[in-house]
C-alpha cells in the first residue's frame, strides 16, 4: 500500500489565505489584528522563527511588532514588557520565543501574559480550559496537526490514536485534543512497554519524540493515518549536507499506512499559520466578533 501523503505546506497556505480574507473584512471594520514577538538572546533557531513569523504576520495583513532583547535582560525588565503588551490595545496576540536564556523562568514569564492574548496558548489557564473542554487558546503545532486529521479522516469520533511524547508543548494538548474528538487515546513516552504493539493498534499515530526515523512501518496498522511532529536535523554518511528527518521511518512507514505526513512539508509549515489563525480568534473574540470558521479545535 502506498500512503497518501499528506501536503502540510499548501494546507498552511490555504489556512494563511484564510486568515489573510479575514483580516481583509476586519480592516473594513478599522480592526487591524496585531501581533507581538518577544525573543531574548540570539539562539540561531529561533532567530530563524521569529523571522518567519514577522514575515507571515506582515502577509496575511496583521500588523507585526517585534522585541528583540539582549541575552541578560533581568527578569523584571521582560515581565514590564510583558504588562506593557498586555495593556497594548493594538496587541491581540503575544508570544515569547522559547527556549528562554537560563537565568529566566519560563513558566512565570508565560502565565505573566494576559491568556486571552496567549497565542501559543501555554498559559496554565488555557491548559486548564484545554483540559476541561472550555474554549482556549489551543497550542500552534497540536491545533496544526488536528487541522491535517480533520482534513485526511473527517469524523474522528471511535479513532484509536496513540501519541507518542508527552511534553506540554505537544504530546500532552495533542492528546486533550484527540480525546475532545472522541478518539480513544493512549500517550505513550520513553517508559512505555513494548512501544511498536502499543503504536500497532493505533488508527492515527501522532510521532513527537525528537527521534530521528524511530517509529518504523512494521510498528503500523496497515492504513493508519501518520502524524510526523518530529524534526531532526542528521547528517547522512557520506553525504556534505546534513538533512532534515521525522520521528518516522519514512520510506518504511509510507509503504504501511494509509496517510502520512512528511518532514520537511508536513506539520512543520503549520505551525506558524495556526499562529496567525490563533492571532485572528484572539482578535475577534476580543472584539465580541463570531471566530474564524475550522481554524479553531
Ligand atoms: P520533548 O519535550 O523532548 O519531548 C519528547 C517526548 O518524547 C517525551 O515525552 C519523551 O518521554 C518521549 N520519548 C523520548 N524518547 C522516547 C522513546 N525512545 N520512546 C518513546 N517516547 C520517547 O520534545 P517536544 O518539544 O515535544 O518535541 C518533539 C519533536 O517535535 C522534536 O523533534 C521537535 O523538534 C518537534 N517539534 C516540531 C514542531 C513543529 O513545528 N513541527 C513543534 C514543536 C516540536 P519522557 O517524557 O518519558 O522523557
Amino acid at each position: 500500500m502506498a500512503a497518501v501523503i499528506i501536503d502540510g505546506k499548501a494546507f498552511a497556505a490555504k489556512v494563511r489565505a484564510q486568515v489573510g480574507a479575514a483580516v481583509t473584512a476586519l480592516k473594513a471594520q478599522g480592526i487591524t489584528p496585531g501581533l507581538a514577538v518577544v525573543l531574548v538572546g540570539e539562539d540561531p533557531a529561533s532567530q530563524v522563527y521569529v523571522r518567519n513569523k514577522h514575515r507571515q504576520t506582515i502577509e496575511v495583513g496583521m500588523n507585526s511588532f517585534e522585541h528583540r532583547l539582549p541575552a541578560e535582560t533581568p527578569e523584571a525588565d521582560l515581565l514590564a514588557l510583558i504588562a506593557q503588551l498586555n495593556a497594548d490595545t493594538a496587541v491581540d496576540g503575544i508570544l515569547v520565543q522559547l527556549p528562554l536564556p537560563a537565568h529566566l523562568n519560563a513558566e512565570l514569564v508565560i502565565n505573566a501574559i494576559d491568556p486571552t492574548k496567549d497565542v501559543d496558548g501555554f498559559h496554565i489557564d488555557n491548559v486548564g480550559k484545554l483540559v476541561t473542554g472550555q474554549k482556549s487558546m489551543v497550542p500552534c503545532t497540536p491545533l496544526g496537526s488536528l487541522m491535517l486529521l480533520r482534513d485526511s479522516l473527517g469524523d474522528l469520533n471511535g479513532l484509536e490514536a496513540v501519541v507518542i511524547g508527552r511534553s506540554n508543548i505537544v504530546g500532552k494538548p495533542m492528546a486533550n485534543l484527540l480525546l475532545q474528538q472522541g478518539c480513544t487515546v493512549t500517550i505513550a513516552h520513553s517508559r512505555t512497554r513494548d512501544l511498536p504493539a502499543v503504536v500497532r493498534r493505533a488508527d492515527i499515530v501522532v510521532a513527537a519524540v525528537g527521534r530521528p526515523e524511530m517509529v518504523k512501518g512494521e510498528w503500523l496498522k496497515p492504513g493508519a493515518t501518520v502524524i510526523d511532529v518530529g524534526i531532526n536535523r542528521i547528517q547522512p554518511a557520506g553525504a556534505d549536507k546534513a538533512k532534515l528527518v521525522g520521528d518516522c521511518d519514512f520510506d518504511s512507514c509510507a509503504a504501511v499506512a494509509g496517510a502520512i505526513t512528511p518532514v520537511p512539508g508536513g506539520v512543520g509549515p503549520m505551525t506558524i499559520a495556526c499562529l496567525l489563525a490563533n492571532t485572528l480568534t484572539a482578535t475577534c473574540r476580543r472584539h465580541g466578533l463570531p471566530e474564524p470558521v475550522g481554524l479553531t479545535a
